[in-house]
This record gives C-alpha cells, sequence and structure tokens, in this order.
C-alpha cells in the first residue's frame, strides 16, 4: 500500500552557483520539513523538543544522493504556518494535525546536485531523474555562468522550475536587479509571486502578490511565519506587481485571457491553476525570493514545490528501447506496469557498503526479488532497499513507481544502466556523457598500492561515467581522464581516503582527437605467400566524415559474397583497432564513417588475422587520403575581476589563443569576461589568474566543443612539442 498517493509525490532538485545558498536553502529544507513532520507525529510519544534537541547537536547534513521529506503546504494549517511548537500541548490542536496530515503531507525527495562544474555529470545525470528543479541565485551577483549552463541543461531535459533569489539580507542586494537578469539571461517568462519589504539589512518579510498579504518569519529558526497586511508605504509597488504577474498568467490560459481583457475578477484559485499548468508546460517560471541565511521565505519556497512543480503523474510516459526487437516502448508511472528503473548515482556507504540510488518509472520492486540490468544484460538480486531521510535510514520491503530508493549490494551495476522486470525487458533512454577532455598517467607508489589501485579506479569510474581509466592496471601503465584537472585530482584524492591507495601522477595531458575532412576510398592488401599457408586479405574501405559527436560508424556494404561473411567482423576489428589509436598522432578518430564495399579473398590462405591487418591498412591510408586533422577541446571560461584588472586579463586570454565573447558589468567595479579558450592554454590558470589579479578575480571553466587545431600548433602536438 502507498503512503502517499503519487499526486502528493515531488522528486526535486536544488541547482545553483557555488555560494549562491545551495547548502543554506537544503538545511533549511530539511530542519523545517522535519519540524513539521515530527509535529504530525506528536502522539507517538517523542516530542518536538527532544528531536530538536538531538538534531541540533548532531546537526543536519546533506550527504545522501536523494532524501526523502514530508511537508504539509503552510497555507493548510489554520494559522497559515505549521503551529509553534508550545502549540502542541493544545491536544485539539494535535488532532487537528493528524488529520491534515492524512489529507495534505507531500512526499518530497530531494536529489542532490552538486556544485562544481567540473561535475556537470552530475548536475545531468540527477536531471535525468528529477521532476522539477529549484533554481537558487545570489541576491546580488544575479544570474552568473553556472546558473547560465545549468538552465541550459534543464532546458535540455525540460524539467520545470522555480526560482529562489536568496540573500536579499547582502549589502548590494537587489530584487529587481536579479530578476531582471533572470528575465535577460536565462528565460523571458519568469513571472514575480513575490515582493520583498526591504533590503539588505532592512530586509523583513515578503509580499505575497497572489494573497496580497505580508509574510513575517519568528522563531528561532523562523519557524512561524505570521501573516500581517501590507505595510501602507508598499501598497501601490504591490499592486503595480500583482497587476504585472496577473498579466502574465492570464496570458497563458484562455478562459483568464477574456476574463483579464474584459477586467473581470480572477480568482485566486484560477490563478494557481493556470500557473501550475503553464510551469508544467515551461511557459512560466514562478519567481520567490527571501534569505536563507535570515529564515525567510523557505517554507512559501516547499509550498510552491507542491503548487508549481510536477508529481510523477503530470510526466508523459518515460521511452525505453525493447533490448531484443529494438522497438520503442513506453511506460507509465504506474504501480501495474512492469518495474522499470534507473540507476542514476552509486555511492559508498561506510555502513553498508555500496549502495546504488535509482529512480522506480514504473511498476514496483521488492526487496529479495530478481531483476535484469537490461544495459549490461546480467541479472541482479535485490538485497535491501532503503530510503534515507535527514536523519534515519528505513527499510523497504517494496518500492513503488515515481519513487527514489537505493539498492544494498548490486554488483554488475553502473551509473546510468536500466533495472527492469526480466519478463519485461527494457532499456530506459540512455544519460549521455561528455567525453573527457583531461588524460594523465598515474602510478601506484608501492607494490600494495599496485594491487588495490585497479579495483579502485573501477569502483570510481562505475560510480562516474566521465571518468575513464585506460592502459593496463596490472602493469602499473594507465591513463586515467575526466573532465578537467580538479575533476582527476578529486578522484585522486578520493583515491588515497576511501581506498588507502597511494599513487603518482604524470602532468595533466589534453585529450586531442582526430577527424577527416573529406571522403576518401583505399585499398588495403595484405597477402603474404611463401611456401606452406600464406595470408589472404583483400579490401577497399570508404571513409567519410560525421558531424561532431557521431563517434564511429562501420558499415557492411559487401554484395555477392566478394568477402565471406565470416571475415567481415574481423575487417570491422581491424578497423576499430585503427580508429581508436589513431593516425596522425596517436589520438583517437572520431566523427568518422567506414564502409567496406569490396575487396578479395582466397579459399585457401584467407584468415581473421590477415583481414584484420587489412582493414587496419586501408583506414590509416583512407583517413590520410581523407585529410586528417587534429582537434582540441575548447573551453568556455567566465572571468570575474574588479576593473582595474580588466586589461591584464584579457590580454592574458588574448595571448592564450581565447576569442573573448562578451564583457559585462556585474556593478560595483567588477567585470564578468565570458571567452573561448583552447583547453591546452588552461592548464595552471588558477595560479596565473590569482598572481595577475592579486587573488582578486575567480573564473570557471567548462568543456564547451572540439575544434580544430591551427597548423602551426598541430605541427607542435604530433612532433611532442606541446
Ligand atoms: P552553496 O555553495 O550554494 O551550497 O552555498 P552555501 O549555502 O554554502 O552558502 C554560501 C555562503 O553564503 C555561506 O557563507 C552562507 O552562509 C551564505 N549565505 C547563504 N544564504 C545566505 C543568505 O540568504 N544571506 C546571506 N547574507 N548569506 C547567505
Amino acid at each position: 500500500m502507498r503512503e502517499y498517493p503519487l499526486e502528493r509525490t515531488r522528486n526535486i532538485g536544488i541547482i545553483a552557483h557555488i555560494d549562491a545558498g545551495k547548502t543554506t536553502v537544503s538545511e533549511r529544507i530539511l530542519f523545517y520539513t522535519g519540524v513539521s513532520h515530527k509535529i504530525g507525529e506528536v502522539h507517538e510519544g517523542d516530542t518536538v523538543m527532544d528531536w530538536m534537541e538531538q538534531e541540533r547537536e548532531r546537526g543536519i547534513t546533506i550527504t545522501s544522493a536523494a532524501t526523502n521529506t514530508f511537508w504539509t503546504p503552510s497555507y493548510l494549517y489554520p494559522s497559515g504556518s505549521p503551529p509553534s511548537h508550545s502549540a502542541l500541548a493544545d491536544a485539539q490542536f494535535s488532532d487537528q494535525i493528524k488529520n491534515l496530515k492524512k489529507t495534505g503531507e507531500y512526499r518530497i525527495n530531494i536529489i542532490d546536485t552538486p556544485g562544481h562544474i567540473d561535475f556537470t555529470v552530475e548536475v545531468k545525470r540527477s536531471l535525468r531523474v528529477l521532476d522539477g528543479a529549484v533554481v537558487i541565485f545570489d541576491g546580488v551577483a544575479g544570474v552568473e555562468p553556472q546558473s547560465e549552463t545549468n538552465w541550459r541543461y534543464a532546458d535540455d531535459y525540460r524539467v520545470p522550475r522555480i526560482c529562489f533569489i536568496n540573500k536579499l539580507d547582502r549589502t548590494g542586494a537587489s530584487f529587481e536587479r536579479s530578476l531582471g537578469s533572470i528575465l535577460d539571461r536565462l528565460t523571458p517568462n519568469a513571472v514575480a509571486l513575490q515582493y520583498p519589504i526591504g533590503l539588505e539589512q532592512e530586509f523583513l518579510g515578503i509580499i505575497d502578490l497572489l494573497t496580497m498579504r505580508a509574510a513575517y518569519f519568528e522563531g528561532e529558526k523562523g519557524e512561524d511565519i505570521v501573516w500581517k497586511d501590507i505595510p501602507e508605504h508598499m501598497k501601490k509597488t504591490a499592486h503595480a506587481w500583482r497587476s504585472k504577474m496577473i498579466e502574465k498568467i492570464s496570458e497563458t490560459d484562455e478562459t483568464l485571457t477574456e476574463k483579464f481583457l474584459e477586467a473581470k475578477e480572477i480568482t485566486i484559485p484560477e490563478l494557481k491553476k493556470a500557473l501550475r499548468a503553464a510551469t508544467l508546460a515551461y511557459k512560466l517560471v514562478p519567481i520567490l525570493t527571501g534569505s536563507a541565511l535570515k529564515n525567510k521565505g523557505v517554507q512559501l519556497v516547499l509550498d510552491a514545490v507542491v503548487d508549481y512543480l510536477p508529481s510523477p503523474l503530470d510526466l508523459p510516459p518515460v521511452k525505453g528501447i525493447d533490448p531484443e526487437t529494438g522497438a520503442e516502448i513506453f511506460r507509465n508511472a504506474d504501480d501495474s506496469e512492469p518495474f522499470a528503473a534507473l540507476a542514476f548515482k552509486l555511492q559508498t556507504d561506510p555502513y553498508v557498503g555500496q549502495l546504488t540510488y535509482f529512480r522506480v518509472y514504473s511498476g514496483r520492486l521488492s526487496a529479495g526479488s530478481y531483476v535484469l540490468n537490461s544495459t549490461s544484460g546480467e541479472k541482479e538480486r535485490i538485497g535491501r532497499i532503503l530510503r534515507m531521510h535527514a536523519n534515519h535510514r528505513e527499510e523497504l520491503k517494496e518500492i513503488e513507481a515515481g519513487n527514489i530508493g537505493a539498492i544494498v549490494g548490486l554488483k554488475a551495476t553502473r551509473t546510468g544502466d536500466t533495472l527492469c522486470d526480466p519478463d519485461h525487458p527494457i532499456v530506459l533512454e540512455k544519460i549521455v556523457f561528455p567525453e573527457p577532455v583531461v588524460k594523465l598517467r598515474i602510478e601506484p607508489k608501492t607494490k600494495a598500492d599496485q594491487e588495490k589501485m585497479g579495483l579502485a579506479l573501477r569502483r570510481l569510474s562505475d560510480e562516474d561515467p566521465t571518468f575513464h581509466i585506460s592502459g593496463d592496471t596490472e602493469t602499473g601503465d594507465t591513463t586515467i581522464s575526466g573532465m578537467g584537472e580538479l575533476h582527476l585530482e578529486i578522484i585522486v584524492d578520493r583515491m588515497k581516503r576511501e581506498f588507502s591507495v597511494e599513487a603518482n601522477v604524470g602532468r595533466p595531458q589534453v585529450a586531442y582527437k582526430e577527424t577527416i575532412k573529406q571522403k576518401a576510398e583505399a585499398e588495403g592488401k595484405y597477402i603474404r605467400q611463401s611456401g606452406g599457408r600464406g595470408q589472404y586479405g583483400h579490401v577497399y574501405l570508404r571513409v567519410e566524415p560525421l558531424e561532431r559527436g557521431q563517434g564511429f560508424l562501420f558499415e557492411n556494404a559487401i554484395r555477392g559474397g566478394v568477402i565471406p561473411q565470416e571475415f567481415i567482423p574481423a575487417v570491422e576489428k581491424g578497423v576499430k583497432e585503427a580508429v581508436e589509436k589513431g593516425v596522425l598522432a596517436g589520438y583517437p578518430l572520431v566523427d568518422i564513417k567506414v564502409t567496406l564495399y569490396d575487396g578479395s579473398y582466397h579459399e585457401v590462405d584467407s584468415s581473421e588475422a590477415a583481414f584484420k591487418i587489412a582493414g587496419s591498412m586501408a583506414l590509416q591510408e583512407g583517413s590520410r587520403r581523407g585529410k586528417l586533422v587534429l582537434l582540441e577541446p575548447i573551453m568556455k571560461v567566465e572571468v570575474t575581476t574588479p576593473e582595474q584588472f580588466l586589461g591584464e586579463v584579457t590580454g592574458d586570454l588574448n595571448s592564450k589563443r581565447g576569442r573573448i565573447d562578451k564583457m559585462d558589468d556585474r556593478g560595483l567595479g567588477i567585470k564578468v569576461i565570458d571567452a573561448n579558450v583552447p583547453l591546452s592554454e588552461m592548464f595552471g590558470y588558477a595560479t596565473a589568474i590569482r598572481s595577475m589579479t592579486q587573488g582578486r578575480a575567480s573564473y570557471s571553466m567548462e568543456f564547451d566543443h572540439y575544434e580544430e587545431v591551427p597548423k602551426n600548433i598541430e605541427a607542435l602536438i604530433i612532433e611532442g612539442k606541446k
């Protein structure tokens, strides 16, 4: 039996630029939801105060990939706020609340998203499994570079979202400027539902433009919401903002548009309903505001999560592929459909070992049952199923569609894999991860380290699909690659802390790639006839460039058996190995299609080995004729610097082959520079920019795309001089 119907479930993520206040907001959320949940359980004997005491000692931390919380919208309480703790002594009050819990409490799963841009993959994988997001902004800085990147990802995954403009208590904060930057840089569909009362030190409360009342947050942690009339001097402003809001919401709904044009009264429930529909359809983005640090506004964000973000039922059915027939299959968020789930995060837990976090899309899963990992093709036994709360873990016998849990002890499941009912196999749409751009050689320090290093690296790469290992972990000749210097630094550090493996690492190097620029054909002939049984392999290949990101494709177009079927896989293997090894400078060839269209064979002398070599030879020759070039990763770099260093910073970027796209004013003499710079020029930039600007500038960088390396530089790379 479900405790919470699906329409009262929300799977959300909190997305923010580093320092915008994600941790502070999350802690407040765990605190308020914990308190309100406990309030509902006073009959169970442990008093709220006790619980809060313990909580204070331990401190709430968010370490799990998904934390389960409960929230009853504050407006459902007769007083407009979860009651203060002293009110709980009133028996009648707690009866009321028990009832409310039955009918009005929502389950909110909070899925962790990371802050740093090197972990793009983490943001992507969490966006894949969450249904809605709260995006947090710093009320001084407004939209920052990473907010923009994450916003685009959320667009790609079609995630409905609401925004919280935080830190209104900070000096220099401005609700209107921050909202303006959202409208300018992210979406014209933002609609303010609130307006602040005062700013900076004078930031006192929040006007709710729907109900036209003012909320103040009292109590030690702002847990008591006190609703009052809007202060006289702000009434005009509030009315103006309310009109703007009504106009924007009405535009999304035909009936409301008519009412609006005829100047008829539009009720609050009508507005809320239209706003919910428009938010789910990506037509509007509700904007809220406050100060998490000063405990102002966070409960109203939770109310908005309930009111405007989707439940699993609001989503279209999830799409997958039947692994046997390749046909598309759709699954609804329904317990009676066959089980299908996506593993979205692996985490090592100090108490129970490996945890695999997963989201159930359809059907249900019981502890002790068997499932198929349709990505790897292996069957897995489900040991224990856990659900993580802020301060405890709950063991589940069963978990249903739309929910998120963690399985203990899966062996062959990696991030992004599908788990499903063995009788109804489905592979859910893959999370597409970017290819690593930085690599370095890694060497175990001692013999003992050598033994453990292979296992540690494998574990870490199972967890993180943008972290790759290549080479031979047995002999110690190993290369690791990832999304940035910091990404690899953290991996090496985790290896030391979590697996006690010490390693020496080489200099970070760019993961170049090779590709071709035009179509070409070539012959590959491997014929040896020197007595006894000879060797005979002979092929004609056509190579042609594909669009960026398409990788490698092999097509067999042999007709009439000029090469017998049994040798074709050998040709493909030879081609593939040559593609992976590269032709120009030892970097993998990408975005190339290879067609095997002709050849010949010898009754006696032909062998798989000979065709493999012939395939490899033809590929090398063909790609040389196809005009080989080297590609390098280009990074999107954003530097924030005091104006006085602007000349130096831009000059330096220019000298690094950087292209400056944009320069913006961030107010208070701060400039923001957007540029595209080749990764090879960016190693050590953290130190360089620190000394250039006396430590006063900051920057962020992420992979953007691959681009052809200029010829003069290509020559240096091929000669190994760069
Ligand atoms: P995260 O990096 O996004 O997780 O941000 P944190 O929650 O760690 O916050 C970064 C810094 O901003 C910390 O020093 C917080 O105390 C501070 N901070 C967070 N919210 C607010 C706020 O509402 N007002 C002010 N003045 N500071 C805040």
